[in-house]
Order: C-alpha cells, then structure tokens, then sequence
C-alpha cells in the first residue's frame, strides 16, 4: 500500500470504516517472485468468474481463425508455460499462483490487430496480427509469456482494487457487481471491446506491472525452455513494423521503449542461468 497517498488513504478508510488494520492486513498481497507489494480488495474468484463469462462472449462475438495449426502452436506454446509456472512454484514449496486456473486459448482473425491478452484464470487470445511480430514460436512464447505474466501476478485484482479505492468511474464496481455483463446482456448487440475495455484488458498496466509482466514473461518462458532472447528482437521487430503509422493497439497498452529493450538486455541473461528449462 505504500503508493496510497493520505486522501486515498482516506477514501479507503471512508469504505471500510475502522477496521482499516484487519482490512489492510488482508487486502496487501505480494507479487510472485518479484515480492513487489500489492493492494488486492477484490477476491480473485470474482474476477475469474467475470472473466470466464467475459471470455465465452469474445469466443461468441469475434471471427476466430481457422488456421488449426497455428492455434495448436498456441496451445503447445500454453501448456508448456502452464506447467513451468505450476512446476516452478511447486519446486520453491511456494502456493501456486495458477491452481484455479482454467487455462483456454483461441486465435482470433484480425490481421490489423497486433496483440494478445490473458484474462484472469488463464483466458488467453492471440491476434493473427501479433504473428507477423513473433514470426516463430520462441517470439510467441515470449509474449504469450508476458500475457500470462499479467494473470500470474493477479495485475487485474490489483488494478480493479486500486480502481475501487480512487473511485474512479465505475469499472471497477461493475466487475465486482456483475454490472458490466449484465449491461451489455441488457441490449442487442454485445460490444466486446467495450466489455473488454472495461474489464481492464485492452487498458495499459501501470508502469511497474508492465515491467514485472516482462520480468515474470522472461522467467516462464525460459522455464518453458523457450529461447528468451527472442524477445528483445520482437521489440525491434515491433518499432519497425510501426514506423511512419499511428500508434497500433499493441504499442498503446503495452508502451514501447528502448527503456524496455535495455532491461529485458539487463535480465536476459541472469534468468537463462537461474530459470533453466524444468524438464
Ligand atoms: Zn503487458
């Protein structure tokens, strides 16, 4: 809680009375791995829930891709990121973050859209878009990485939480309520981007949760026994293909930078020694 300044602090205290230790207690959690200290007001299983529902929606109301293979890719690419993490956390005797997890992948076709995402409990998608920045399966793996990064971490209870003490606008409530799915059930059409905009997944993480998804990203993916190195050259790949053009989804909800570039450099190869392949 220590990026909670004193008016936020009383806002938080306006909600939950004085019980604010107990409550302090039970809402601060930590980061996998990273440590990094986070607020979590909203129980996961709640997001889960959501995002579940949320998921089926996308699956329903978005052109999904025919290309068998390449989802199979995804999915191989999935579940070995699926058993790295569970192995990892099982192997430093430590909870596993993704135990209630119900890992599911599709392939949508949008070839403008250079992007994936994963939704709390393990709902990922994969644009077809994102493919020609990847180019194989180490480039994949480094961002399908960093998407399962996000979830492993639990960013999304940690921003629907913060979003619910600031009080600002009422995405978070909705997710909390239900609001957002009940909404959209209300009228004709489902806007998807909507859902997912308010959901949380096409915003952009703050800053440091960007950077410990690229952290977290690397480690599983090495785990996994992919070649992390990949990564750095996606980055390349990526301000390349966005020369001259507006800035794509991609760029805006996960900001570029050499600043970037230079840590995944710094961490490359520490992690390669200290998170080998699990076999
Ligand atoms: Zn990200």
């Amino acid at each position: 809680m220590g990026k909670i300044n004193s008016i936020n602090r009383r806002k938080f205290l306006e909600i939950f009375g004085s019980c604010s230790c107990g409550i302090a207690l039970v809402a601060c959690g930590t980061a996998p791995i990273t440590e990094r200290r986070q607020l979590k007001l909203i129980p996961e299983v709640t997001l889960n829930n959501q995002a579940a529902q949320i998921y089926k929606k996308v699956k329903r109301k978005t052109k999904l891709s025919d290309d068998k293979k390449q989802l199979d890719e995804i999915k191989e690419i999935g579940s070995k990121i699926e058993n790295a993490v569970s192995s990892y956390f099982d192997s430093i005797n430590q909870p596993d973050p993704t135990y209630n997890f119900h890992w599911e992948y599709i392939l949508v076709d949008n070839d403008k859209v250079k992007n994936a995402w994963c939704m709390p409990g393990g709902k990922i998608a994969v644009y077809t878009g994102i493919l020609k920045i990847t180019k194989n399966k180490h480039g994949l793996a480094a961002v399908m990485g960093h998407e399962i990064a996000h979830a492993v971490a639990k960013h999304s209870v940690e921003r629907a939480s913060r979003a619910l003490v600031l009080n600002v606008g009422t995405a978070a409530l909705d997710i909390f309520t239900g609001g957002a799915i009940s909404n959209t059930s209300r009228t004709t059409g489902v806007d998807v981007a909507r859902m997912l905009r308010t959901f949380g997944i096409d915003n952009p993480f703050g800053r440091k949760q960007e950077a410990e998804a690229d952290y977290l990203g690397l480690i599983f993916s090495s785990l996994a026994g992919y070649d992390i190195r990949e990564s750095v050259k996606i980055w390349e790949r990526m301000k390349e293909s966005n020369k001259g053009q507006e800035i794509p989804e991609w760029q805006s909800t996960h900001p570029s930078s050499s600043k970037r570039i230079a840590n995944l450099n710094k961490w490359i190869p520490e992690i390669i020694l200290k998170y080998p392949p699990i076999k």
